[in-house]
């Protein structure tokens, strides 16, 4: 289905990025791989893509939270695989706390990592989508892209921007063949969300059993977890031929959780 196509995946040592990629090159597109590991500790994950799906797949450390390393990327992967089709910005982090207990440092890194990378990535890579007349656009939001909850408030500013950000940019390039959406998981079981049932388990002093149903999917009615294959096979549709009416959209994907 993408045989041809050349895919950037940002955060894609882990969890939805990782289920991501795999999506990606499993149909076929070239893709570079990217977290804040060494290449020489990302080596044995990169070489297991590539043997399981026999496409190119490649591997570039970046911290995103630096403008620079963001532009960089996009420029590493366009000189590895002659360009960049279709890019998932994906790379984010969650900091649970208070809004006047919340570190100023804190706001500073997960804003330009969970927001301003998306804008230096994009801008990055539209140049070379507009040329060829083709590209895909998508961007990992969150159910808090649209929805709010208490403790999250520099999270929840983050994905709603994002969100935001995609409908402009989706506008603006909808006549040359790129689209641009957002999808918004609910609770997905990854690396990050473990650290929040770790963490929500010391704030409600319960045991993580207790926290997972009565708290994490408290407001998410099917009461399981989305899994990060289900965010991945969304994200190969939109990057599909099929998915090229859906543009300037937040996906939900979030088992009811925003129908309440
Ligand atoms: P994860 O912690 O499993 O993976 C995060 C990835 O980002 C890793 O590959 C890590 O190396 C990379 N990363 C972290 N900091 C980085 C940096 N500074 N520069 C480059 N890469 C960096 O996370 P996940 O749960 O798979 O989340 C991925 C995305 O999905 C995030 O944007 C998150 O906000 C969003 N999301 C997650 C959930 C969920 O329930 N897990 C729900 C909705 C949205």
């Amino acid at each position: 289905m993408l045989a041809g196509k050349r895919a950037l995946v940002t955060g894609s040592t882990s969890g939805i990025g990782l289920a991501v990629a795999r999506a990606l090159a499993a149909a076929g597109a070239k893709v570079m791989l990217n977290g804040s590991r060494t290449a020489a500790d990302a080596e044995p994950l990169r070489a297991a893509l590539a043997a399981e799906t026999g496409v190119d797949i490649g591997y570039t450390a970046a911290n995103l939270a630096l403008p620079a390393a963001a532009r960089e990327l996009v420029e590493a992967t366009i000189a590895a695989f002659g360009g960049v089709d279709i890019l998932v910005n994906n790379a984010g982090i969650q900091h649970v706390a208070a809004v006047d207990a919340f570190p100023d440092e804190t706001w500073d890194q997960l804003l330009a990592l969970n927001l301003s990378s998306v804008f230096h990535t994009t801008k990055a890579a539209l140049p070379g989508m507009k040329e060829r007349g083709w590209g895909r656009i998508v961007n990992i939001a969150s159910a808090h892209g649209v929805i709010a909850s208490p403790f999250k408030a520099p999270y929840t500013a983050s994905k709603h921007a994002v969100v935001g950000f995609s409908k402009a940019v989706a506008l603006e390039v909808a006549e040359q063949g790129i689209t641009c959406n957002a999808l918004c998981p609910g609770y997905v079981r990854t690396p990050l969300i473990e650290k929040q049932v770790a963490d929500q388990a010391r704030v409600h002093n319960m045991p993580e059993d207790r926290v997972i149903r009565e708290v994490i999917l408290a407001a998410q009615p099917t009461k399981q977890f989305v899994e990060a294959d289900e965010v991945a096979a969304y994200a190969l549709f939109l990057c599909s031929d099929a998915g090229r009416s859906v543009t300037g959209s937040a996906q939900l994907i979030d088992g009811g959780w925003t129908a309440r």
